[in-house]
């Protein structure tokens, strides 16, 4: 899968639509049975939902069609990626993330708002396809090298992963997050992955065999034989915010880092015992997960870093 081919991926799904809806393709069986969704670039910098779609439509060319119910195969970024693929540098390509909103923060109104954000005005033209859904995967990756995740919001979505060769799952963030992602809007059951990092082949290759082996555990495709490998499940139980610029994390906490309850996660500016505070702390024992790469973050808007329960092993 080369950049080429994801980008006749998109073009292709640019030019498609269900029901006046562009960037949709659906594809039908014959048969009874769930309507499946694999939705990619929610964020436009993260192809790999592009790869995993074009591995679909190749088999779907060679006259595949899934063994029950109907499949939707969505971009759910449409501008935001377009300007990645039109991108000319490394900047660029990062700031093609999203246009004026991120789509994994949307204000949980979105639905019923006016406003003419480009990704606003494209969660309610997706609105009818997302409530088709009875259960989607929604494809991502990270900017830093990481170790791949399952992202689930407030459904279990174990049986739905089941043979994915993804070692961490992180539960509950939807309802801990600033606004709600995409796939919180979807009708049924969602979840995320996070295959690996954005321009990595390996990511997309990961990307493919996961949805592949999601239209398994649903009965579309032959199920997988692989087995579930053991999980590390990290419920997140609380999130940190700093408050303003004169913040300052006390490190730069690795994902998945242990903390104590009380433990001071970041100083603020005086007055305070030593010149400092108030501090911020750890709410329970447990792990710090996404924090950013530095002590003071690229950005006061979204969360600074999440908090996590003591891993729970599976
Ligand atoms: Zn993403």
């Amino acid at each position: 899968m080369t950049r080429d081919d994801l980008r006749a991926t998109f073009d292709r799904l640019a030019a498609a639509g269900l029901h006046g809806v562009p960037g949709v393709i659906a594809i039908d069986s014959l048969a009874p049975g769930p309507v499946a969704g694999i939705t990619a670039c929610t964020h436009g910098n993260e192809p790999a939902g592009l790869a995993a779609i074009g591995a679909l439509l190749a088999m779907y060319d060679a006259g595949w069609r899934p063994a029950l119910g109907r499949l939707l195969l969505v971009v759910n970024n449409l501008a935001a990626a377009a300007r990645w693929f039109a991108a000319a540098d490394d900047a660029a390509r990062l700031a093609a993330r999203f246009v004026d909103t991120d789509m994994n923060r949307l204000p949980a109104d979105v639905l019923s708002r006016t406003e003419a954000d480009s990704e606003g005005t494209r969660a309610r033209s997706l609105a009818p396809v997302w409530a088709m859904l009875d259960a989607a995967l929604d494809i991502h990756t990270t900017q830093q090298p990481s170790a791949p995740m399952l992202v689930e919001g407030a459904a279990d979505c174990s049986d739905l992963a089941a043979g994915m060769p993804i070692g961490i799952v992180i539960r509950d963030i939807v309802a801990m997050q600033i606004g709600v992602p995409a796939f919180g809007l979807y009708r049924g059951r969602a979840f995320e992955i996070e295959a690996g990092s954005h321009d990595d082949p390996a990511a997309w290759a990961l990307a493919a065999a996961c949805a592949r082996i999601f239209l398994g555990n649903l009965g579309m495709l032959p199920r997988t034989a692989a087995a579930t490998p053991p999980r590390d499940i990290y419920r997140v139980c609380g999130a940190l915010r700093l408050p303003d610029a004169r913040y300052e994390l006390e490190r730069v906490f690795p994902t998945f880092h242990p903390v104590r309850r009380g433990e001071v996660i970041a100083r603020g500016p005086g007055p305070g015992g030593a010149g400092l505070g108030p501090d911020l702390c750890a709410p329970t024992d447990g792990h710090v997960i996404f924090a950013p790469a530095a002590t003071r973050p690229p950005s006061l808007a979204n969360e600074t870093l999440f908090f996590t329960r003591p891993v729970e092993r599976q």
